[in-house]
């Protein structure tokens, strides 16, 4: 069993740097995590604690079923891929390969099936006897993959091992590491700050910032249940739309008000909604939930807004765009007739409507 707990873990630098704030997690047996936020927000360190690389400060961590606070990385049967994967110049793709197993000793003919097994897993086999200066950015890559899983450990540990590589190949070595955690069936932890790889490649998700565990949680669940306004406007792009507005109740229905729009609260959220009557809330929507009036909404729920500049990305359209005061995006199909500078008709999805409690920016629907 490959588990990995964080039983209120922190970290504090020297310099009263608080990096990892009571961490509380656990990680499956075979799970793909992934610990995604911004900059500085703690995630390498939570990674470096697992891999044995920085001390715990307070709390435990167990691998399996053992503390490992203080056992050392080397024995903690877990294989790291870092983002600077440097490859020893010298020694062939097979020897790069190799060459953490020389070290501990394995005998030759079980080295030379784990290479060769990764090899295959991997689609290198044909560079086995190439040096790293003769291969390709991705291809390298793969061999630092290459030399993480001939360990054959319990838990793959990955800190950004993709942002080297230009995007195209972000994406396409994106899919091989999802597609290596089926058929290698281990737990790997992977830390990046790009959202998307986030989305793309966890079977769960956990949010951090400053320090804190923000929001754990199955990549749709997020998306569609943001916690608190921070993760609403992490995850997902064009970002979630955020205004202002104050909860108001007119003929009965509850409504929030954000002055030249506004937008009407579906029944089924009433009870959470009823304490804020009259008080400030931030409205979340996202760009997607914005859709073209198609001439079936009633009138007091269409919006004309000026398009300020549109953005072609292919198979949608985001439409910048603002009425009076206030300004959102609106994610549409990219065969609208819409045109910079001129008045568009939309409908906000109002069953798609996120509301966030102004002061502690928390989640109230
Ligand atoms: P990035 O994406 O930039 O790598 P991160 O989310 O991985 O960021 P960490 O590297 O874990 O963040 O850093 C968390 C906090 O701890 C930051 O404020 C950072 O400056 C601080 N920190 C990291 N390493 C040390 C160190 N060795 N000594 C003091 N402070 C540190």
């Amino acid at each position: 069993m490959a588990k990995v707990i964080f039983d209120h873990v922190s970290k504090k630098y020297s310099g009263n740097v608080m990096a990892v704030k009571d961490a509380n997690l656990e990680i499956k047996d075979k799970e793909f995590v992934v610990f995604v936020g911004p900059s500085g927000c703690g995630k390498t360190t939570s990674l470096r604690m697992v891999a044995g690389l920085e001390e715990i400060s307070e709390g435990n961590i167990y691998i399996g079923d053992n503390i490992v606070n203080n056992v050392a990385p080397k024995d903690r049967d877990i294989a790291m891929v870092f983002q600077n994967y440097a490859l020893y110049p010298h020694m062939d793709v097979y020897n790069n390969m190799a060459f953490g197993l020389k070290l501990r000793k394995f005998p030759k003919p079980e080295i030379d099936r784990r290479v060769k097994e990764a090899a295959k897993i991997l689609g290198i086999e044909g560079l086995l006897d190439r040096k790293p200066k003769a291969l390709s950015g991705g291809q390298r890559q793969r061999v630092a993959l290459g030399r993480a899983i001939v360990r054959e450990p319990k838990v793959f540990l990955m800190d950004e091992p993709l942002s080297n590589l230009d995007a195209k190949l972000r994406v396409q070595t994106r899919a091989e590491i999802s597609k290596l955690h089926n058929r290698l069936q281990t737990t790997i932890i992977y830390v990046t700050h790009d959202q998307v790889e986030a989305m793309t490649m966890g079977d769960r998700i956990v949010v951090m910032k400053d320090g804190i565990i923000q929001q754990v949680g199955a990549p749709l669940d997020i998306y569609d249940n943001p916690t608190n306004v921070f993760v609403a406007g992490f995850i997902g792009t064009p970002p979630m739309n955020f205004l202002d507005g104050v909860v108001k109740e007119v003929g009965g229905k509850f409504i929030v008000d954000m002055g030249p729009i506004k937008v009407k609260i579906p029944d089924g959220k009433f009870k959470q909604i009823r304490e804020y009557l009259n008080k400030p809330v931030v409205f979340g929507i996202r760009p997607e939930d914005i859709t073209e009036n198609i001439g079936s909404a009633p009138d007091d729920e269409i919006i004309v807004g000026t398009v300020d500049v549109s953005e072609l990305l292919g198979a949608e359209v985001n439409l910048y765009m603002s009425v009076g005061e206030l300004s959102f995006t609106a994610s549409v199909d990219s065969h609208t007739r819409a045109t910079d500078g001129e008045k568009h008709q939309v409908v906000f999805n109002s069953e798609k409507i996120h509301l966030f409690d102004k002061q502690t920016e928390k989640a109230i629907v």
